[in-house]
């Protein structure tokens, strides 16, 4: 029988917050469920300490994760209220950052952050943090998500000593929909300690079946119709390089409707080709001036050194992500030289 293994040690954590009034907790740019979830989870538990927090994105949350935080819940983004983010990320004297490796992940907040006098703490699961700005670090690749790593950080935690039922089910809820679709429901990044996290959250009162509705069953026809689109018309198989991938287009994100968020997911389908390690997503974002790209791969096949090397980017060893300045017509010739390249053929 498995129980719960060793919690990270948390008295420094402590000890910040038992001196801190006013906090931020703070994700990354195109913020997805890990990032809303830890960062709605991680908000709720400190005002549960008694902290004044304010919880601040780059950029607002797309539709599908808006239920996570709820008109009142205090959410500001800097595209929206640039000056509020602003005195919210100087006044604080405790900045949490979560579900990011490096700074640059924040974009516009990045230099706000770094001259900002609050104490830092990091809590993420990417490789090779940054971890220079930071007071304090909790960072584990071993982990699903930053959810599971911020659920084992408070249960660590003095006053929860280990039991889940000393977590609000709001924080339970939040730390569910990180680890959800960070492992795309389950299915990726997984070990035994998510599922024993999993089943905490359950008996805490998480309705599993109701979040996944809300979150992974909750699109719009258009969306499901560019799918299709995508799959059929689209998607390139490179058998030589066990490679595929896709790209969307400015264009078509019109015709189709296009929300931010609509294309999630949808980089993990070729993967369940025989024969496909790899499958890049590549959507442009016009006004920006350049592709972001996401990527993902079986065991055995590293994203993140992909991402870094040609696409101005990282993550994780299975699922990355990056960009690259370059019009729609020249991303399938670029992509090959960059397979080329990553495999030295
Ligand atoms: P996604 O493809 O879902 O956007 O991102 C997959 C993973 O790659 C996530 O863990 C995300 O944090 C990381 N990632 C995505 N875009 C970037 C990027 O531009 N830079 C870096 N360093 N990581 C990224
Ligand atoms: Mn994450």
């Amino acid at each position: 029988m498995r129980t719960e293994s060793a919690f990270p040690e948390t008295g420094p954590f402590e000890a910040l917050i038992s001196k801190s009034a006013r906090a931020v907790a703070i994700s990354h740019f195109r913020p997805d469920g890990d990032a809303a979830g830890s960062l709605m989870a991680c908000t709720r538990y400190l005002r549960g300490r008694g902290l004044e927090v304010i919880p601040v994105l780059p950029c607002p949350l797309a539709d599908y994760l808006r239920f996570i935080a709820p008109a009142g819940c205090g959410l500001i983004d800097y595209e929206t209220s640039p000056s509020e983010v602003e005195s919210a990320i100087a006044d604080a004297d405790l900045i949490v950052c979560l579900d990011f490796n490096r700074l640059s992940r924040t974009e516009y907040l990045e230099d706000m952050i770094l001259s900002a006098k609050g104490r830092k703490v990091l809590i993420d699961h990417h490789v090779e943090p940054d971890t220079a700005p930071f007071d304090l670090v909790y960072s584990s690749t071993e982990v699903s998500s930053a959810c599971e790593l911020l659920y084992r950080v408070l249960m660590g935690m003095p006053e929860v000593h280990g039991d889940v039922s000393n977590l609000t089910l709001e924080v339970a809820e939040d730390l569910y929909i990180g680890m959800m679709t960070d492992t795309n429901n389950f299915a990726n990044s997984v070990s035994p300690s998510t599922f024993i996290m999993a089943a905490n959250l359950l008996e805490r009162g998480v309705d599993k079946n109701a979040l996944q509705f809300r979150v992974l069953n909750n699109h719009s026809e258009p969306r499901m119709r560019l799918m299709g689109h995508l799959l059929k018309d689209k998607m390139e198989v490179l058998p030589e390089y066990g490679a595929a991938y896709m790209v969307l287009s400015a264009e078509e994100k019109e015709e189709y409707s296009f929300r931010p968020g609509d294309a999630e997911g949808f980089v993990n389908l070729p993967l369940t080709i025989a024969g496909v390690n790899l499958s890049a997503f590549f959507t442009e974002c016009r006004e920006e001036g350049y592709m972001r790209v996401s990527l993902r791969s079986r065991p055995g096949t590293d994203v993140n050194a992909l991402a870094r090397g040609w696409y101005n980017g990282g993550g994780h060893i299975n699922a990355a992500g990056g960009r690259i300045a370059l019009p729609p017509a020249e991303i399938a010739a670029y992509f090959l030289k960059s397979l080329e390249e990553y495999f030295g053929k």
